[in-house]
């Protein structure tokens, strides 16, 4: 994966997280403050560390997408992005276009699934 590449994940993930901490200051209203400061920090640097306040604001789902977004960013830093975190196999790029986010190639993917229904 080339810079370009990189780079346009890097925006596409951005935009995810942005998404999700704007999503919940509509629905809470007093999150203006914490707004500003995490949109601050989306520009500045990938990395955020979230209040426990803010996480628990959110629900599972985003919550847990929050994190992964910001996992992915630290592997975009390490030019690990791309790389399956189980199997070290290049996940598919329709997969990862569709979930930038995700940390597992496909197969890896359905294998926890199917462990996760036994
Ligand atoms: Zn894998």
């Amino acid at each position: 994966m080339n810079k370009r590449e990189r780079e346009e994940f890097r925006k596409l993930l951005l935009q995810k997280k942005e998404k999700i901490v704007r999503k919940l200051s509509e629905l809470t209203n007093e999150s203006k403050e914490m707004e500003t400061n995490v949109a601050q920090d989306v520009v500045d640097k990938a990395e955020t560390s979230y209040t426990k306040e803010f996480l628990l604001s959110l629900s599972d789902q985003d919550r847990e997408q929050l994190l992964l977004i910001d996992e992915a960013l630290k592997r975009l830093r390490r030019e690990e992005f791309g790389i399956c975190q189980l199997c070290q196999k290049e996940i598919g790029r329709k997969r990862l276009e569709a979930v930038p986010w995700t940390p597992y190639c496909i197969d890896c993917q359905e294998k926890a699934e199917e462990e996760s229904k036994s």
